[in-house]
């Protein structure tokens, strides 16, 4: 079952109203939370409006700090916040792994 909300974040004091400055605020709601995955066609029409947007890098970065799950944010579906928020959680696996030196054969320590 799919979740709908309204295309805004919740406000918190420290938000810049980014979101009023969206391309989206006219927009139909419904484009930006397809019904079903198959709903590709209002998937890209809703990315081709976030591709306007004068605010697309706060969204993103909102949707995916919030690890927003449903609807189309900042040009990215829910499969690229997906893929986005995996690959950041590996490189921060990988930076906090610490370095292992090899010791060469032949040299002391
Ligand atoms: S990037 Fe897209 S979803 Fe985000 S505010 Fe702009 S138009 Fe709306």
């Amino acid at each position: 079952m799919q979740v709908k909300t309204t295309h805004r974040p919740p406000r918190r004091r420290s938000d810049v109203n980014w979101h009023e400055l969206g391309a989206c605020r006219d927009a139909d709601p419904e484009m930006f939370f397809p019904e079903s995955r198959a709903s590709r066609v209002e998937e890209l029409l809703a990315v081709r409006v976030c591709m306007g947007c004068p605010v697309m890098g706060a969204c993103q970065e909102w949707a995916l700090s919030a690890e927003e799950r449903y609807g189309i944010w900042g040009g990215l579906t829910e499969k690229d916040r997906e893929s986005i928020l995996n690959r950041r959680a590996a490189a921060a696996r990988c930076e906090t792994k610490p370095v292992r030196r090899r010791r060469r054969p032949g040299r002391a320590a």
